[in-house]
C-alpha cells in the first residue's frame, strides 16, 4: 500500500553499543554528581541485602538452638534496622536515578526539537511527521525506562551476586561447590537466551514503530478515508500490522517465560541440593543449622536479579535502538541554508553587518555595474527590485522543474505568474523565500544575492500567503501575530486593512475567539482572511501569494479580492493565480510553461498576442 515508504526495517541491532552509550554519556555528564551519589548508595544496599541472612544465621546458631533468650530482641531489632535502612537507601537511589533520567530526557528533547527546527524543507519533504514525533516522544521515553528500571543498578546486582558467592564459600566450601554446580547450566541458558532475544526484540520495536506510523497517517487523513469509503481497506491494513506486531511478540513471550521457568527450576534444584547435601552435613555435625537456613536465603537472593534479566534486556535493547534513531536524526545535517559570503563581503567593500538590516546602502560605481550585469535589467531594476536571473532548479532525483527562468520586478510592482499546473509557479515562490536554493543562476533582492542574506532577515522582508493557510490552535489574535510582540500591536489594524475585522468582530469572543484543529471552525474564506491579516501584521516589503484565492468560493471571492487590495497596497507583489479574473489588473503577467517563461505582458497585450495566456483565458471563460 501507499504506506510502504514509512515502514522501518527490521535489521538486527546491538544490545550494548559502546559508541552510542559514549554519546549518550555526554548527556548524562552534567548530572554526574547525582548519578555518582546514586551509585555510591549501591554498595550500601548490597551490604544490607547480604547482612539479612547472616543475622538470621546468628540468631539460630547462637541463640535459638542454644536456647539462649537474651540477645534475641537485639538481633530482631538489628534485622529490622537493616531492612529499614535498605528501604530508605532504595528510595534515595530510585529517586536520584529517575531525577537524572528526567533531566537527561528533557535535555535531549530540547536538543532534538531545536535541531529539527533548523532542518531544510527538503528534509521535511522526505520525512513523515509521525516518525519525527515518535523520535521526540516514545524513543526518548524508552531512554527514561533505562533509568526507571534501574539498568544502572546492574552494578549493584553484580556486587550482591559476588558477595553471596564469597560468603557462601566462606561459610562452607563443599556445600557451596555442590550448590553452584547448577551455575554452568545457568550461564549457558543466559548466553543462548541473549542470542535469541536480540532478534526478537528488534523485530518487536520495528513493528511497533510501523504501527504508530500507520496510525499517524491514517488518523491524520481520516476525512479522506471516510469520504472515499476506504475504512475497510485501512482497517485491513491495520489488522495486518497489528497481527504482525503480535506475531513478533510471541517469540519474546516464549523466551521470557522459558527463561523464567528455567531460572526458577534451577533455583529449586539449588535449594534441593542444599537440603540434601547440607542436611547430611548437619547430621554429621559439620554444618550448623543456621548456616543451612542462611544458604537457602542467599540462594533466593542470588536468583532473583537473574529472573529480572529478560526485562532489563528488553529495555536495554529498546534503548539502543532509540539512541540509534535519535543520534541519526541529530547527525542529519540537511540544514536550512546559511548565508554564503559574497565576493564583495570577502573583499570588504560591503559592510557585512549591513546585510542583516533591511535597508542596504545603494551601491555605486563598480559595484553598481557588477550588479546591473547580474540582473539583466535597468540600473533602477538592479537596485530596487527582485530579480530572478536565469534560474535552474530540480527537486531531489527529479528532472529540472525550472530551466533558465528569468524575471525582473520593480519595487511596488504587481506581477502575476500564471500557467498550467506543475509548470513551476510554486517552485519560483519557494526559491524566493529560500525554502530551497537555486542550482544555477541567482535571485537578487535590491541587488543583493539572497544567498548572502541571513534567513531571518530575508524572510522578514517577504510575506507569503499560501493556498491552504495553516492556523494554529490559539486565539485569532495569536494566529495573526504568531506571538510576535510587534505584530501583536498591529493585529486589529491589519485585520481592518484586509477586511477581516468585520467577521472577527461578530464572533462571540472577537479576537480572542479560539481556533480549533487548524481552523475547522472557520470557513476557507475566513481562514484566508486571517492569513492575509497575518501577512499585513508582519508588514513585509514583498508579498508572495500562491493561489491565495483558489480555495475560496465565488461569493467570498469579492471579500477576498478587497482584502487582497489592502494587502498588496504599496508592496512588491508576486501573485500566482489560478483564477485569471483575479489578476487582470496586474502590472504585468508572466506565463510560465514547463519551467520556462513563455510569455510576458499586460492582460491586454497577452490577449492581443493570442498565445498561451489567451488560450488559458478562453478555457476559463468558455461559458
Ligand atoms: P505549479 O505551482 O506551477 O503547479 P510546482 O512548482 O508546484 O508547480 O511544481 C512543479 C513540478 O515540481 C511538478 O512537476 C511537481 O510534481 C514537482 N514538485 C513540486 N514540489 C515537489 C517536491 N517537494 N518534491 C518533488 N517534486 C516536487
Ligand atoms: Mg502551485
Amino acid at each position: 500500500m501507499h504506506f510502504g515508504g514509512i515502514y522501518e526495517d527490521e535489521t538486527v541491532g546491538k544490545v550494548y553499543d559502546r559508541r552510542l552509550m559514549g554519546r549518550f554519556f555526554a548527556f548524562i555528564l552534567p548530572y554526574r554528581r547525582m548519578l555518582v551519589t546514586a551509585l555510591l548508595v549501591l554498595p550500601l544496599i548490597a551490604a544490607s541485602k547480604l547482612a539479612q541472612p547472616w543475622i538470621i544465621k546468628v540468631a539460630i546458631d547462637e541463640h535459638i538452638v542454644k536456647g539462649r533468650m537474651e540477645g534475641l530482641p537485639a538481633l530482631a531489632a538489628g534485622f529490622l534496622a537493616v531492612i529499614f535502612a535498605e528501604s530508605i537507601l532504595m528510595f534515595a537511589q530510585v529517586y536520584l536515578l529517575q531525577w537524572v533520567g528526567q533531566r537527561v530526557m528533557y535535555d535531549i528533547r530540547v536538543k532534538l526539537f531545536s535541531h529539527i527546527q533548523r532542518l531544510s524543507t527538503r528534509f521535511f519533504d522526505q520525512t513523515p511527521v509521525g516518525s519525527l514525533v515518535s523520535r521526540l516522544t516514545s524513543d526518548i521515553e524508552v531512554l527514561g525506562e533505562m533509568f526507571a528500571a534501574g539498568i544502572v543498578t546492574v552494578v549493584g546486582d553484580i556486587l550482591v551476586l559476588a558477595g553471596i558467592v564469597g560468603i557462601m564459600l566462606w561459610m562452607n566450601v563443599r556445600l557451596s561447590l555442590v550448590t553452584f554446580s547448577v551455575l554452568p547450566v545457568l550461564i549457558w541458558v543466559a548466553f543462548a537466551f541473549r542470542k535469541w532475544m536480540r532478534l526478537a526484540f528488534r523485530q518487536v520495536r520495528a513493528r511497533q514503530a510501523n504501527l504508530s506510523a500507520f496510525l499517524a497517517e491514517s488518523i491524520g487523513g481520516m476525512a479522506v478515508v471516510q469520504l472515499f469509503n476506504r475504512e475497510r481497506e485501512e482497517a485491513e491494513e491495520f489488522r495486518r500490522l497489528n497481527a504482525s506486531y503480535v506475531e513478533a511478540n510471541l517469540p519474546v513471550i516464549t523466551w521470557d517465560a522459558a527463561l523464567y521457568a528455567v531460572v526458577e527450576s534451577l533455583s529449586s534444584v539449588a535449594v534441593a541440593l542444599i537440603i540434601w547435601y547440607g542436611g547430611g552435613e548437619i547430621v554429621k555435625g559439620t554444618l550448623s543449622f543456621g548456616s543451612l537456613v542462611a544458604f537457602i536465603q542467599y540462594i533466593e537472593k542470588f536468583f532473583s536479579p537473574i529472573r529480572d534479566l529478560s526485562a532489563k534486556y528488553s529495555i536495554m535493547q529498546g534503548a539502543m535502538a532509540s539512541l540509534e534513531r535519535i543520534f541519526a536524526l541529530l547527525d542529519n545535517n540537511d540544514r536550512e541554508p546559511e548565508p554564503v559570503p559574497s565576493p564583495e563581503a570577502a573583499t570588504g567593500t560591503v559592510r557585512t553587518d549591513s546585510r542583516l538590516t533591511q535597508a542596504l546602502p545603494p551601491p555605486e560605481g563598480e559595484e553598481l555595474r557588477a550588479r546591473m550585469q547580474a540582473c539583466k535589467g535597468s540600473p533602477a531594476h538592479a537596485l530596487q527590485s527582485i530579480c530572478f536571473n536565469d534560474i535552474w532548479f530540480a527537486y531531489k532525483d527529479r528532472d529540472y522543474v525550472l530551466k533558465g527562468f528569468s524575471l525582473q520586478m520593480k519595487r511596488g510592482e504587481k506581477v502575476a505568474l500564471v500557467g498550467e499546473t506543475g509548470g513551476g509557479k510554486t517552485t519560483v515562490t519557494r526559491l524566493l523565500s529560500r525554502l530551497y536554493d537555486v542550482e544555477r543562476g541567482s535571485i537578487t533582492i535590491d541587488g543583493t544575492d539572497i544567498r548572502e542574506l541571513q534567513l531571518p532577515a530575508l524572510r522578514k522582508r517577504i510575506g507569503v500567503v499560501l493556498q491552504d493557510p495553516y492556523l494554529f490552535s490559539g486565539t485569532i489574535a495569536y494566529n495573526i501575530s504568531l506571538g510576535d510582540p510587534d505584530a501583536l500591536k498591529r493585529v486589529e489594524r491589519a485585520a481592518a486593512v484586509v477586511g477581516a475585522d468585520r467577521f472577527i468582530r461578530e464572533l462571540p469572543h472577537g479576537y480572542d475567539e479560539e481556533v480549533r484543529e487548524r481552523g475547522v471552525n472557520f470557513s476557507a474564506g475566513e481562514r484566508q482572511l486571517i492569513s492575509f491579516a497575518r501577512a499585513v501584521a508582519f508588514d513585509p516589503e514583498i508579498l508572495v501569494l500562491d493561489e491565495a484565492t483558489a480555495s475560496v468560493d465565488t461569493a467570498s471571492e469579492r471579500l477576498i479580492q478587497q482584502g487582497l487590495e489592502g494587502l498588496m497596497q504599496g508592496r512588491t507583489t508576486l501573485v500566482v493565480a489560478h483564477r485569471l479574473s483575479t489578476i487582470r489588473d496586474a502590472d504585468r503577467i508572466v506565463v510560465i510553461h514547463r519551467g520556462e517563461k513563455a510569455e510576458e505582458g499586460t492582460h491586454a497585450e497577452l490577449m492581443a498576442a493570442q498565445g498561451l495566456y489567451y488560450r488559458l483565458y478562453q478555457l476559463q471563460f468558455k461559458d
